[in-house]
């Protein structure tokens, strides 16, 4: 029988450039294999410079035309909401895409779509709202007005793991503020990118306003990254491009946002909700097969029930169900390429050469629908006694991998938090609100929940300390960056 994550994969979308509101077919073409079932799922155009070049001159055209950055925010605004909705619509096509390409479960993959329309439904609601301050008579008859004004072309750079819900993350705010956009998504996963950007058109985004050129990091991102007639660069991957992003500034005084890295922390105390506790670490560090940024891969577990929560999450991670990605009861899909599976096996062989206890997985397995393809599941693994001594301590591994690591006091789990060059995000599990506030002032990140974890909602920032990056992304911060602030004084 043909099953219907089987028939999805029989078909081969192509894509090519979408710049000033046209698709533009490419020569050459990058081929995507599915990580399920190692077809080829979809053709993206290989952008070269040139390429690249043109939609930033287009994009740059467009906004000092005025017709998207001048135009009154209620009408950006109206725009915006007809995009959302018709992302909306298009709900089923994009979660394919996203299940093909980047190898999510359904689940995972309709959570992105209806986290992208919300992002946009966001921005609509702020494209009326961009607004500054004014001073009356501050000194001998000067009055000033502090405007904000929209940044200018923004090069939108995004990563495979959650190419849809990322690209919503960027967009719309920039839109909103005005900008226009030239997207780079990720060879692997472009196909979203291309189709919203169909859709914002469909909407009434004007032409070169938001344009999309697929193709590798170099030449493209780095084009884009690099080209002058960039006003903001917003960065979403490894913190390894980030640097050299940051490195190919040279002289460039550009606005940069990066979102980087991390190896974010699950405290987890004596007192926690056991059961609560158990959920929110396993959600957190197996949704996507731990291919998430703010992933909670090193769980620090007080000593007094380290041994009864790691058997307990041991039971969990072993009955997580492997299957067709389509089928709603699926919980483990493939790792994304066979590339990164043989990157994130060898973080695991360190790990046990340097003394880690293998409490379940690390095992790589079969997808179920495809007896044929290339095995890219890696089984849950949870990876017990690892200390700061170990490298997968600090390490992202990117991948379904959860260390472990015991302490005894609030003050050793802040520090063994601390511990990281990264700083994105983290949870803390107790029922003492005394000792949850304690943690969330002094840990060093981003994002800090409480008895929560991943609860990614457009208001709220998002990025990073340290190697984590620069920036915010989503909320009003995240609006900010697409703005440059403007004072106008005027003596009267
Ligand atoms: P990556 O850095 O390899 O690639 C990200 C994007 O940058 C891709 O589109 C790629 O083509 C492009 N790129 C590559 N080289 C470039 C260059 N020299 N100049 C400009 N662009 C270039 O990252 P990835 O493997 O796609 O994604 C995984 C990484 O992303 C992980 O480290 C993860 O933690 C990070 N990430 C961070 C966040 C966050 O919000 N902090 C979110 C998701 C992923």
């Amino acid at each position: 029988m043909v099953t219907q994550a089987k028939l999805y994969s029989e078909q081969c979308r192509t894509y090519g450039q979408w710049i000033n509101g046209k698709e533009i077919k490419a020569e050459n073409l990058i081929e995507r294999f599915a990580p399920e079932s190692g077809k080829v799922v979809a053709q993206f155009a290989e952008g070269t410079k040139e390429d690249a070049l043109l939609a930033i001159e287009n994009a740059k055209e467009t906004f000092e035309a005025g017709t998207w950055s001048r135009m009154p925010g209620a009408e950006r605004a109206k725009i915006l909401a007809r995009w959302a909705r018709l992302v909306e619509e298009e709900s089923e096509l994009l979660t394919r895409i996203e299940i093909e390409e980047s190898g999510k479960i359904r689940r995972v993959a309709e959570g992105d779509i209806a986290g992208t329309v919300d992002l946009i439904v966001y921005a609509s609601s702020l494209a009326n709202q961009v607004s500054g301050q004014a001073y009356m008579d501050i000194g001998e008859g000067l009055n000033a007005f502090v405007v904000k004004e929209p940044a200018g072309v923004v090069g939108a750079i995004v990563p495979w793991n959650f190419p849809t819900i990322i690209f919503g993350q960027k967009v719309p705010l920039a839109l909103a503020a005005g900008c226009s956009v030239v997207v780079k998504p990720s060879e692997f996963t472009s196909g979203t990118a291309v189709e919203l950007a169909r859709l914002a058109k469909k909407a009434g985004v004007p032409d070169g306003v938001l344009n999309v050129v697929t193709g590798y990091g170099v030449p493209v991102g780095q084009t884009i990254s690099e080209s002058a007639d960039v006003d903001v660069v917003s960065f979403t991957g490894s913190t390894r491009t980030g640097q050299l992003i940051a490195q190919g500034q040279g002289t460039n005084f550009k606005k940069i946002s990066l979102e980087l890295g991390g190896k974010s922390a699950a405290i987890v105390f004596e007192d926690a909700d056991f059961d609560a506790a158990i959920d929110g670490v396993l959600f957190s560090i197996f949704l996507h097969q731990g291919q998430v940024c703010c992933a909670g891969s090193r769980l620090l577990v007080h000593e007094n029930i380290a041994e009864k929560f790691v058997h307990a999450l041991k039971a969990r991670a072993e009955a997580l169900v492997t299957g067709p990605l389509d089928d709603a009861k699926t919980e483990v899909g493939p790792l994304v390429s066979p590339e990164h599976l043989k990157i994130v096996q060898g973080y695991v062989s360190s790990a046990i050469d340097d003394g880690a206890e293998v409490i379940c997985g690390g095992k790589v397995t079969q997808q179920a629908a495809y007896p044929d393809a290339p095995a890219q599941t890696f089984l849950p693994t949870i990876l017990n006694g690892i200390t700061p001594a170990m490298p997968i301590f600090y390490n992202e591994v990117f991948g379904p991998v959860l260390t472990v690591t015991k302490f005894s006091t609030r003050e050793e789990a802040v520090k063994l938090a601390n511990d990281s060059n990264y700083g994105l995000a983290g949870s803390v599990w107790t029922e003492n609100i005394q000792t949850a506030f304690y943690v969330a002032q002094r840990v060093r990140t981003g994002t800090i929940e409480i008895n929560t974890c991943l609860e990614g909602k457009p208001q709220l920032p998002f990025g990073g300390y340290k190697a984590s990056g620069l920036g915010r992304e989503k909320g009003l911060t995240g609006l900010e960056e697409f703005t440059e602030t403007k004072t106008i004084g005027l003596r009267v």
